[in-house]
């Protein structure tokens, strides 16, 4: 088995580690933040994820998998070095490189023999004949004469199913140009090998290219069917509907077409943006892009603007009880949440929040210090209406699936519901005697 080193102790570095360890590898996660391995060290899990926490105890237990701030050690004990560092937006759109090439500049500082570099960090073309420079550059500067392959690996796992997503990939796709590093790969994930996961072997471009266009492609699906959904409320057609219609064609399929506030997370903006900045920094704009990432910031400010049309422009005096400020259920994530514009423009109008969120709260904390002063944090959906004049669902957390609304009288919450979501049935609400704004439907 292997001996594995993971940079960046994140969603997708945690996850990695744990898994590969869990295939059978010695793991040793590396970060920066002494925080996150503190807690770690503690027994403690620093992210939401559901199913993480029992393979972590238990490869942590066997031995297969520790945590470590120290990186010289980290390097010095393993043969393959997976890159999984944030690679976060520049203030111009383009991808902030600084962490990966700290981490591989790192990596180069401390490597004494042959190393396996992997990049699994979402990065731009071009980034691992980077990153092999850079590390080019240390070892010369050292005068050591050590060889080491760079691979292109990405993630494709989601946060709120990455257990499952890691171990059940609908490809796993490597880049390298060396047969060797490939060999090695290959026994990486020799578990995925055997149950026979479609392998994507090809040069370290390509690689690069695959993991932004699938993002950028799911991004534009989900903007599609949201542009749909407004031209739908003028026409006075259903886009649950269309959308159910155009998934049966097995040329579409039914996934990422939910009308919603537009797409949000960690990802899709941001990768989103990065490739509309490489395709125009290669003199190839792509409209298609720049026209996503447009329309989904249009997306959100008009979920406001179907509020305010019911509610009026001036919400002062109004109290609104908001389910859900995570990008997405069954996370803790609120990188680019639609809920970081909704909620602020809410409160701009003068309304008065009572929010609840599964597992949202402790980010929402800081994220929201701005409108702390007209934001309630409540427990549970029943304590967010009581008293409200509308209710907003902006996540479909399972909890919000199944709300009790024969409640509402007695909570003196009015009967006025934003279903941002999707979730429930607008002839259902209409007999409850709600007034009810579904998206599109
Ligand atoms: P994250 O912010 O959760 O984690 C990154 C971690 O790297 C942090 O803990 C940070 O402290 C650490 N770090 C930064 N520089 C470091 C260094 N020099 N040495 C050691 N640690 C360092 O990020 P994430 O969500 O896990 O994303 C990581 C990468 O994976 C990004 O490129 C992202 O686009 C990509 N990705 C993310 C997801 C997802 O769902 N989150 C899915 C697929 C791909």
């Amino acid at each position: 088995m292997a001996n594995i080193a993971v940079i960046g102790t994140g969603y997708v570095g945690l996850v990695s580690g744990a898994l590969f360890s869990d295939f059978g590898h010695t793991v040793v996660c590396v970060d920066n933040d002494e925080q996150k391995i503190d807690r770690l060290l503690n027994g403690e899990i620093p992210i939401y994820e559901p199913g993480l926490e029992p393979i972590v105890t238990n490869n942590v237990y066997y031995k297969r998998l520790r945590f470590t701030t120290d990186l010289k050690q980290a390097v010095g004990a393993s043969d393959i070095i997976f890159i999984a560092v944030g690679t976060p937006p520049a203030h111009d759109g383009s991808v902030d490189m600084q962490y990966v090439l700290a981490a591989a500049r790192g990596i180069a500082e401390h490597m004494d023999a042959y190393k396996v570099i992997v990049d699994k960090s979402t990065v731009p073309v071009g980034t691992g004949q980077r990153v092999r420079s850079e590390m080019q550059e240390v070892l010369d500067r050292r005068g050591v004469d050590i060889s080491f392959d760079v691979v292109s690996n990405p993630e494709f796992l989601r946060e709120g199913s990455a257990v499952q997503d890691f171990t059940h990939p609908d490809r796993v796709v490597i880049g390298t140009e060396n047969e060797k590093a490939l060999d090695i790969m290959k026994d990486v994930y020799r578990v995925l090998f055997l149950n026979e996961t479609p392998f994507v072997e090809t040069d370290i471009e390509t690689a690069e290219m695959i993991k932004y266009a699938s993002n950028a492609f799911l991004a534009m699906k989900i903007t599609f069917i949201n542009e749909l959904a407004n031209v739908c409320e003028k026409v006075g057609a259903n886009v649950q509907k269309v959308a159910k219609a155009m998934g049966q064609d097995g040329r579409i399929s039914p996934k990422f077409l939910h009308a919603g506030p537009g797409y949000g997370g960690s990802c899709f903006p941001k990768d989103t943006k990065a490739l509309a900045e490489i395709a125009r920094s290669c003199g190839e704009p792509m409209k298609l892009m720049d026209a996503t990432v447009e329309a989904n910031e249009k997306q959100k400010l008009r979920m406001v603007r179907k509020i305010t049309g019911e509610l009026g422009e001036d919400l002062h005096g109004k109290t609104i009880a908001i389910l859900g400020i995570t990008f997405k259920p069954k996370t803790d994530d609120m990188r680019d949440s639609p809920s970081l514009v909704i909620l602020p423009e809410l409160v701009k109008c003068g309304a008065k929040l009572r929010v609840t969120d599964p597992q949202g709260k402790k980010e929402g904390l800081w994220r929201f210090k701005d409108i702390s002063e007209n934001l309630t944090w409540c427990t549970d959906i029943y304590s967010a209406v009581e008293q409200s004049d509308a209710t907003v669902i902006l996540t479909e957390w399972h909890q919000f699936r199944a709300i009790d609304f024969t409640r509402y009288e007695a909570l003196g919450a009015k009967k006025v519901l934003f279903d941002l979501r999707n979730i429930y049935r607008r002839d259902q609400m209409e007999q409850l005697g709600f007034v009810y704004h579904g998206v599109g439907v």
